[in-house]
């Protein structure tokens, strides 16, 4: 027989399926509590779809991408990481592939075949799973933890469940339609906890709408993309990015939006420089420009770029440096040059602005790490009250660094809390 009540963990998204399952294997009653009318809606969109659920690197490197939240996550990252979370993986029957080095998919490429796995295991552990039921208060003796009132969305009733430990795993504010609507953090605070100032992190930015006209879909692969915020040392970023309708987007973009984001809200310029030939040095690219003058003395600039820009961008780049399109290669003169050889490796595009936190793939801000104890993700102001994944003040790079950290708090909430429940 389960001992009841026992844990309600609130959301039941990778971080609340991991930590209902964990606690639920430690033989007490466990009901999970989701708002939607299924689990994981966002973990089956990660990855456009196909998951991207962690990363190879070595535990400092790993580190490394959440800045300074890598720090609170180190003992859970000692009680469950990449390795631990592929075995789990693997025993569930999802087999993972590696990509370039180090990020790891399912090896069918099919995030909803990982959400069905997830949610399959939570209920075979023996977790209840209810849901259309969205958590509205957490309820407490002084500071101990001693249910949840919730309502049906079906319904519009309203029950309370008693519980002696309460998991918060609600995620973020991103993507709302898919359940993360930022209820975590108001159930956090009416529980006295603070909240760092949530804001949007892996977000797509704006820029003037006039350099990026008639590139949107453009892809540039393999170029180095700066930050520049205005009197600080620029961030460098090397990979793919893709043009939009505002701005710009793709993995360099959204690593280095968190940084701008921050800098935006300070009032500070931003301004991003791409080096569309991170390849070639000024000398080696001035002497291709050279090269491609010398064989093509009758050719226009127009289609003289072409070697070396997408079509795309060749009306902007002649723009911007003042070349006339229709300049054979035996007229373009030094200065000329110097001008485009200067352009294509510092093409810049000044910041206006972000997408709002409802396009952001991830939150920045949340539950303050300071009131929660990172060997057991269990509140330091409320006995009982525990959190895991997004809705705590953690955020990371693209890669699976997220997911990691979302199912490696929630295995050690649920294990913390499962003895929370025994005492
Ligand atoms: C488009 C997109 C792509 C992404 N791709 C990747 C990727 O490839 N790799 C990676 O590492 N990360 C990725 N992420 C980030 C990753 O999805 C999140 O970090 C992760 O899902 C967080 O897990 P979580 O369990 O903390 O929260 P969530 O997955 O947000 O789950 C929270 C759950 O709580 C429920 N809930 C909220 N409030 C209540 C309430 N009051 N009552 C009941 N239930 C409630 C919600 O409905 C939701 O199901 C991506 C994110 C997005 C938006």
């Amino acid at each position: 027989m389960k001992r009841s009540p026992a844990i309600i963990v609130i959301g039941g998204g990778p971080a609340g399926l991991m930590a209902a399952g964990r606690a639920a294997e430690r033989g007490v009653a466990v009901t999970l509590i989701e708002k939607m009318e299924r689990p994981g809606k966002k973990l089956g969109i990660t990855g456009k779809g196909r998951c991207n659920i962690t990363n190879n690197r070595p535990l400092d490197e790993f580190l490394r991408h959440f800045g300074t939240g890598g720090r609170f996550l180190k003992p859970s990252f000692y009680e469950f990481f990449v390795p631990d979370l592929l075995a789990f993986l693997a025993s569930l029957g999802v087999e993972t592939v590696t990509e370039r080095g180090s990020r790891v998919f399912p090896a069918d490429n099919q995030a909803v075949e990982v959400v069905k796995a997830l949610a399959h295991w939570t209920r075979k552990t023996g977790a209840a799973i209810k849901t259309r039921t969205r958590a509205l208060e957490l309820l407490r003796d002084g500071n101990v933890i001693t249910g949840v009132r919730v309502e049906s969305n079906r319904t519009g009733q309203e029950k309370i469940f008693r519980a002696d430990a309460v998991i918060l795993a609600t995620g973020g504010a991103s993507y709302p339609l898919t359940g993360s609507t930022g209820d975590g953090y108001r159930l956090a605070v009416s529980a006295g906890h603070a909240i760092v100032p949530v804001r949007p992190a892996l977000v797509p930015l704006e820029t003037k709408v006039d350099r990026v006209k008639g590139l949107q879909d453009l892809t540039l692969k393999n170029v180095a993309v700066s930050l520049r915020i205005h009197g600080r040392k620029p961030i460098r970023e090397f990979g793919e990015m893709a043009f939009t309708s505002f701005g710009v987007s793709g993995p360099v973009i959204l690593t280095l939006s968190g940084r701008a984001v921050d800098a935006l809200d300070d009032g500070l310029d931003v301004e991003l420089s791409i080096d569309l030939k991170p390849a070639l040095d000024d000398k080696k690219l001035d002497a291709r420009l050279l090269r491609d003058l010398r064989n093509n003395p009758k050719m226009e600039t127009r289609d003289l770029l072409r070697g070396l820009l997408p079509p795309p961008l060749i009306p902007l780049c002649l723009d911007m440096t003042g070349v006339p399109d229709d300049r054979t290669g035996n007229q373009v003169t030094a200065g000329d040059r110097r001008a485009l050889r200067l352009w294509l490796k510092d093409f810049r595009l000044p910041v206006t602005g972000h997408r709002p936190i409802e396009e952001a793939i991830i939150t920045a801000g949340g539950v303050s790490l300071r009131e929660v104890n990172p060997k057991t993700m269990e509140s330091r102001l409320v006995k009982g009250l525990f959190f895991s994944g997004e809705v705590l003040d953690i955020n990371a790079d693209t890669g699976g660094y997220n997911l990691q950290a979302a199912f490696s708090t929630g295995h050690l909430a649920g294990v913390a809390a499962a003895e929370t429940g025994k005492n």
